[in-house]
């Protein structure tokens, strides 16, 4: 194995990549994202019903169901390693020259894909059928679907469009290179409605892993977050810097949790709404959304943008459960006192004694009793306010260790808006 970089600090990064790997360390943040702007091909076993060509050596794959590799493309297997780094564009610097630049700054050009084009094919320059089931024919862009013949490729309007699911997508302009603190840089003009997708690639049964796929392919694949490697952080610490965005989580109720409580430590709660694509059991929160029980479709995903994009946001109360720790007085050593009622036995004395000796003072003709009950009188009084001050005192104490034990709480959240489908 060799590794060749083109400077020293991707070779580093290379490095320490491979070192994490090698010892198990979770991934570090400008390591991951290395990974995610990559733009390598993720392939994936697949077979197709209809001839199929490799995009790498051009042959046909083997077999009636043409079994081979698919990413954005297909390939043998003996060809997939040979295949260059051109995965579908992430970052403007995954564009590389294709890049249109003209007076007005920067625009997104089609990324054509070779071949295989669907049976219906139709150019959409000159409208007759194009591809082919006998060669590698014709090509297709990545982003708008458009599909011409090569002849007409270079007649075709050069800015693409994006197509069905635009509003949603960060295209790759407007991803920058990274900033010193690892993240990509977003120029927000390029975005109408930035979506984030997480995907529990967990859920339901493999069919997380569909979704991851199907997204990657209507969306930019840097705006797809795989739950189970990394989790909610890195996504929301690239979308931060939106004003305004969505979150589509697509996973059980667990996954929306997750995502919510890293919402909250970034205090991102103003600035986005979240939607819910149940996958897998558990998913009480996205049936009271309108959201249903589960998705098992992933060919339905275009349709489920559109409606997001629709959808209206509800906002939903966020009960946070507040637990304090008090100090329970202590127990009298000697005489057990009455439990439960022993505030009120103390006040019951005293009543008594402060009743019995006034009637004794207001009735007595004799001095030497007068005398004697004011004194006890005076000794009960003083003795009450003593009681009624430790009282206060206690109350005070237990008033400090609550907000003690409230200041460790982070405030809850209150308000989380949603986003409802009609
Ligand atoms: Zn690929
Ligand atoms: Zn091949
Ligand atoms: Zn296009
Ligand atoms: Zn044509």
């Amino acid at each position: 194995l060799m590794l060749c970089a083109e400077n020293r600090k991707e070779m580093e990064d290379w490095m320490s990549s491979l070192k994490s790997v090698q010892t198990r360390e979770p991934y570090e943040v400008a390591q991951f994202n290395v990974e995610h702007f990559s733009g390598m091909h993720n392939w994936y076993a697949c077979s197709h019903a209809r001839p199929t060509f490799c995009n790498v050596c051009r042959e046909s794959l083997s077999g009636v169901t043409s079994h081979g590799l698919s990413c954005e493309g297909t390939a043998h297997k003996r060809c997939a390693v040979r295949a260059t780094n051109n995965c579908k564009w992430t970052t403007l610097a995954s564009i590389g020259k294709d890049i249109i630049e003209d007076e007005d700054g920067v625009a997104m050009p089609h990324q054509w894909l070779e071949g295989n084009l669907p049976v219906s094919a139709k150019c959409a320059v000159c409208d007759k059928t194009c591809g082919s089931v006998l060669r590698l024919q014709d090509w297709k862009c990545l982003w708008c679907k458009t599909m011409v013949h090569t002849a007409c490729k270079d007649l075709y309007h050069p800015v693409c469009p994006l197509g069905q699911c635009k509003v949603s997508i960060i295209p790759p302009i407007a991803l920058n290179s990274t900033d010193s603190d690892g993240f990509c840089r977003a120029t927000f003009s390029f975005c109408v409605s930035p979506l984030l997708v997480f995907v529990n690639s967990k859920s339901g049964d493999n069919q997380g892993v569909k979704f991851l796929r199907r997204f990657k392919q209507l969306l930019n694949p840097a705006q797809v977050f795989d739950l189970m490697n990394g989790g909610p952080h890195l996504g929301l610490r690239l979308f931060q810097k939106f004003d305004n965005f969505r979150i589509l989580v697509c996973g059980g109720d667990g996954s929306v949790g997750w995502v919510l409580s890293e919402i909250d430590k970034l205090n991102l709660n103003k600035q986005c709404q979240l939607g819910v694509l149940p996958l897998g059991t558990g998913n009480d929160l996205a049936r009271v959304l309108g959201w249903g029980g589960s998705y098992d479709d992933d060919t339905q995903l275009p349709q489920i943008l559109e409606k997001l994009e629709r959808a209206s946001t509800k906002m939903l109360d966020r009960w946070s459960i507040m637990t304090y720790e008090l100090k329970l007085p202590p127990k009298a050593s000697l005489l057990p006192e009455p439990p439960e009622a022993s505030e009120e036995f103390y006040m019951t004395i005293y009543e008594d004694s402060v009743a019995a000796h006034l009637t004794k003072i207001l009735n007595s003709d004799e001095h030497a009793v007068v005398i004697s009950s004011a004194k006890i009188l005076c000794e009960t009084v003083k003795d009450f306010v003593a009681k009624v001050e430790k009282a206060y005192e206690k109350t005070l104490e237990n008033a400090v260790a609550a907000d003690a034990v409230a200041s460790k709480i982070p405030p809850p959240c209150p308000f989380m808006s949603f986003l409802r489908l009609k």
